[in-house]
């Protein structure tokens, strides 16, 4: 394919920008008409706040730039900076620079010197599987994606729902049913988001919350505020808190095709890894964005992702396409029959399947290891002597007085290992994946292992109706889909479905991710795992669980985001 044919085939953007945007543009974006795009000639803090808005926004990151960003003279951005000028500067510097970069490439040879440059890139109007495709990498990478709790899916572009059509499907004999299914979530969805702020509303009147004046320190109840001010702010805080609450309830609609924006800061070496695997994935539509990615970083970073796609990166494509394959064969022949997948509620959201039984002795040696001049071998002797008590008092000593949960163990606490597999629903998958410091493995998205509900979803008999129908239509088209298309049929699994997902990780992590995941503006579901996660680990190893001090075990509070949102309203009505 030549190279305008290829451009001509990349997705386009839905969104569109007047002939004068697009030359304010130019300097800025790899281009102005397409989904994939990558940032160049920016300061790094404007590209971090541009992608930091994300979360927070449903416009795509050219649209926020010249909205929010262009005019600001703070931020050093020249809104007239010539297109031509800015590029004939950077192509001789590039020029030279790529000279430079392949002698030292070829001078060195190391994969570091890779690490060495970097670059913002956003994967936009793509769907939920290849955003977690894309945030399955850890090293050298960095995300932000649109929130599904802060920014509602309801929108429509050009009369359409914002969901992921994929070609295969479509234009499948289940074509019709595939469309009807996803226009359908996504109907529902629309349809009962205020239905649902107007139970919660109901439930919890902002009349018997009580506020926290930030100003005094002082808790009231909202309707013996007497200032102004601080009532003002708390009705907004109240409004922006029943709105994401009501988002993080109705998410269980949501299918996997729904589309979001992911931005991307990663080094050379991350991003050529990412682009690699995305062109070996199995899915279409990965394989087209590794194409797309390639192609926008060509100008910005090329020397430094080159190898996602020469002879050297297909043998390594074609390696890791043998390796899954192998995978499937392996299971066939190892696991058959596989016994069915139980629909039926698991007892448990979080299992412990595997931890270390040395795990006290082996963090006690690690801690006094470095402090010491001893071989480990001596250190682990002698710690063998200690009593229980002793050992404990070490791991006391070392923990010392957390002020925060930012006041984490050191690295001896990453001598003890615990493997998880967690059966979770999909929106909240979404959540923990985004924890890199873990060895994670996830199974095919699937409707086999049922469902998740809500006490809130089926307090409304209309939204519990809608919900249990549409999950029941769900399983029933995937199973169709899947006997002919197990990959692309998990574009129609809803959030609400459950998945299965297995991590090890270390206790320092496991600090980190159980005291995070548990404050009291985390969505319930992962706040429950997260819970199950931290007792299971407190039952085998009490002593190395004690100071695990931040871990919130209290219910959900009837407006999870509500002191959040307090803080932020007083700063932006402030
Ligand atoms: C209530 C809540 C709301 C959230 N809302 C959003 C949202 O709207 N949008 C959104 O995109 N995300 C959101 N997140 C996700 C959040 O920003 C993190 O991505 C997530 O908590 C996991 O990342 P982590 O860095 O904390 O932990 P881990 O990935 O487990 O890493 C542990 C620690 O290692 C270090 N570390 C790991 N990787 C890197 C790295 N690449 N560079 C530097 N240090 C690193 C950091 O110290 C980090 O805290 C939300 C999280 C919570 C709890």
């Amino acid at each position: 394919m030549s190279q305008p044919e290829f451009i001509a085939q990349l997705t386009p953007s839905s969104e569109t920008f007047a002939s004068e945007e697009c030359a304010r543009l130019a300097p800025y974006f790899s281009n102005a008409d397409r989904s994939v795009v990558a940032l160049m000639n920016l300061p790094e803090a404007v590209k971090g706040a541009l992608f930091s808005r994300y979360s927070r926004s449903s416009k795509g990151v050219r649209r926020l730039f010249l909205d929010e960003f262009l005019s600001r003279a703070e931020l050093g951005v020249r809104p007239n900076a010539d297109a031509a000028e800015t590029a004939r500067a950077t192509d001789n510097a590039r020029a030279q620079a790529e000279a430079f970069y392949a002698r030292v490439l070829s001078d060195y040879g190391d994969d570091s010197v890779g690490e060495l440059g970097g670059a913002h890139i956003a994967f936009q109007e793509v769907s939920q599987i290849a955003a977690k495709t894309i945030e399955d990498h850890r090293l050298g990478i960095s995300f932000l994606e649109k929130s599904s709790r802060y920014v509602p899916f309801d929108d429509k572009v050009n009369g359409q729902y914002r969901y992921y059509r994929d070609a295969t499907l479509l234009a499948s004999a289940y074509g019709a049913r595939v469309t009807e299914h996803l226009d359908g979530l996504f109907d529902a969805y629309t349809a009962l988001l205020p239905r649902m702020m107007q139970y919660l509303e109901a439930t919890h009147p902002i009349a018997e919350l009580e506020f926290e004046n930030a100003l005094t320190g002082a808790v009231e109840k909202f309707a013996r505020i007497d200032d102004a001010e601080f009532q003002r702010s708390a009705a907004f805080a109240y409004k922006q808190a029943v709105r994401a609450q009501a988002c993080d309830l109705l998410r269980c609609f949501l299918p996997l095709a729904t589309l979001t924006n992911v931005g991307v800061w990663g080094n050379g070496r991350a991003l050529e890894y990412l682009l690699l695997h995305l062109l070996a994935d199995p899915f279409a539509e990965n394989n087209w964005l590794g194409r797309a990615g390639a192609h926008e970083l060509t100008d910005v970073i090329g020397p430094f992702i080159k190898r996602a796609d020469d002879a050297k990166g297909r043998q390594l494509q074609a390696y890791l396409q043998t390796r899954r394959a192998t995978q499937r064969a392996l299971c066939e022949r190892y696991l058959t029959p596989t016994p069915r997948a139980n629909a039926a509620a698991p007892a448990a959201k979080a299992t412990l399947t595997r931890y270390d039984d040395d795990a006290l002795a082996a963090v006690v040696g690690a801690i006094l290891f470095s402090a010491s001049d001893l071989p480990k071998q001596a250190v682990t002797a002698r710690v063998q002597t200690l009593s229980v008590a002793e050992q404990a008092n070490i791991v006391r000593a070392y923990v010392g007085e957390r002020q925060n949960r930012r006041h984490k163990p050191g690295r001896a606490f990453e001598h003890a290992r615990y493997e998880f597999d967690l059966l979770i629903n999909v929106g909240e998958f979404r959540d923990l994946q985004r924890h890199r410091v873990v060895t994670p493995d996830r199974q095919a998205y699937t409707t086999a292992h049922g469902y998740e509900t809500s006490a809130q979803l089926e307090a409304v008999p209309e939204i519990r109706d809608a919900y249990h129908a549409a999950m029941a239509r769900a399983d029933r088209l995937y199973r169709m889909l899947a006997q002919e298309f197990p990959n692309e049929a998990q574009y129609v699994v809803p959030f609400g479905y459950r998945v299965r997902y297995n991590v090890e990780l270390n206790l320092r992590e496991l600090y980190h991710w159980c005291e995070l995941r548990t404050t009291e503006q985390g969505h319930p579901d992962y706040r429950l795992t997260s819970q199950q996660m931290y007792y299971a680990v407190r039952a085998v190893h009490p002593i190395l669980a004690q100071g695990m001090t931040f871990v919130n075990l209290k219910p959900n509070p009837p407006m999870s985001r509500l002191r959040a949102e307090m803080r932020s309203a007083r700063k932006k009505l402030g």
